[in-house]
């Protein structure tokens, strides 16, 4: 996997730099006065011959852009500014990687699309889950069980990813509604499975794709995959290599800004409510694999899709990788996350960080009040360093 490693940064800059200059004054956003560079000539081939600008953006979601399904105003303005309307008068390739999912990445793209008012590709796209389908291959023909989103729709996007046999804990409910007797399937529910007989399939993994609807539901059928090697209803056993079940959660997120007042209890809430039921069974946590911010496989993952993007926009890779700035609002997350990559990160106070409670977790490399301010000034930052 190519990653963006920063290479004789910012001597590449200033001779990218001299080579565009033109002696001319603009305006930032901000009315603060500064040097600036050619606008780049428009051609027939513009988009394929933009030279690289010396910085991208990665961008979270939730409590940066949107706040539930309400687009925070000052998203449409930073991403204006990033197609073309800043000082150096280039495209600013930008990716979006959220904790979040649920459904597949055209969809959510279609979705944000309409909201954003600018056209986001699912190759500028890294959603929590968007990481497995670098594992696909090590499960494509076994069974798997899948948590999280409503009905089947997280079955729909696990086999767009190429998993062949998946199943979902209202599969289990049609097959056995005595495993959880607290819940009885709704019509809509009952629709939505697959007729399977657990007794004689076992499961191999278990995929927390998205936030549990039923935590009840979900923390019983895991803790009866994991503690009978897969198969469920099967006598418990002592875990080993031999009968071990995967347990993947893709979103570490204690909590989420949503629409209501108060953060909420996100999938990180889910898995230690889990675990702490696992515990008091067994005296032991289970073992499984972190997905999602701020893992490093995930910005690993999101620094090829940068590079992708950047040979996207101007036609060739980029010899020496560009900044990266990661704006977000939540400090164990992306702030985190960032840091740990060698990124630059902007920690927005339109989320998760509530700077009445005290300086953030992990200290980002700037606050700003909103993802417009944060565009900006990390635009000023770059064009500042570049003399
Ligand atoms: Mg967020």
């Amino acid at each position: 996997m190519e990653s963006l490693r920063r290479g004789p940064r910012f001597s590449s800059i200033r001779l990218h730099c001299r080579a565009l200059a033109q002696p001319r004054r603009c305006f930032l956003p901000n009315n603060l006065r500064v040097r600036t560079l050619q606008t780049h000539s428009r051609s027939s081939t513009a988009s394929r011959q933009q030279p690289h600008p010396p910085l991208v953006f990665a961008f979270d979601i939730d409590g940066v852009l949107l706040r539930g399904e309400t687009v925070l105003p000052a998203a449409k303005r930073a991403l204006a500014r990033l197609e073309g309307a800043n000082p150096t008068g280039l495209k600013i390739p930008y990716i979006l990687i959220t904790n979040g999912g649920g459904i597949s990445e055209e969809d959510r793209c279609r979705k944000l699309s309409k909201q954003l008012g600018f056209d986001i590709k699912p190759t500028q796209y890294v959603q929590s889950h968007t990481v497995l389908k670098s594992v696909v291959h090590k499960y494509a023909e076994k069974p798997i069980m899948v948590f999280g989103g409503k009905f089947d729709e997280v079955r729909k996007v696990a086999e767009g990813y190429g998993f062949e046999k998946v199943y979902t804990t209202l599969d289990v409910m049609a097959w056995n509604p005595n495993v959880w007797p607290f819940h009885e399937l709704t019509a809509e529910e009952r629709a939505s499975t697959k007729p399977v007989d657990f007794s004689r399939t076992p499961i191999s993994a278990a995929f927390v794709f998205h936030d549990p609807r039923n935590w009840a539901l979900d923390v019983q059928i895991l803790c009866d995959l994991v503690q009978s090697g897969g198969i469920i209803g099967a006598p418990y056993l002592p875990v080993s290599e031999q009968n071990k079940v995967d347990l993947v959660f893709c979103n570490p997120d204690l909590l989420w800004r949503a629409a209501f007042d108060r953060p909420r209890l996100g999938q990180g809430a889910f898995r230690e409510a889990f675990q702490a039921v696992y515990h008091a069974l067994t005296g032991k946590r289970y073992p499984y694999v972190q997905y999602g911010k701020p893992s490093e496989v995930t910005y690993k993952f999101a620094e090829k899709v940068l590079v992708d993007r950047l040979e996207e926009l101007s036609g060739r890779r980029p010899a020496v990788s560009p900044e990266v700035y990661m704006v977000g609002d939540n400090p164990e997350s992306d702030i985190a996350g960032a840091n740990a990559a060698k990124w630059s990160s902007v920690l927005v106070r339109t989320g998760v960080f509530d700077p009445a409670q005290g300086p953030p977790a992990h200290t980002p490399t700037h606050i700003a009040e909103d993802v417009e301010e944060a565009v900006e000034w990390a635009i000023r930052r770059e064009m500042e360093r570049a003399g």
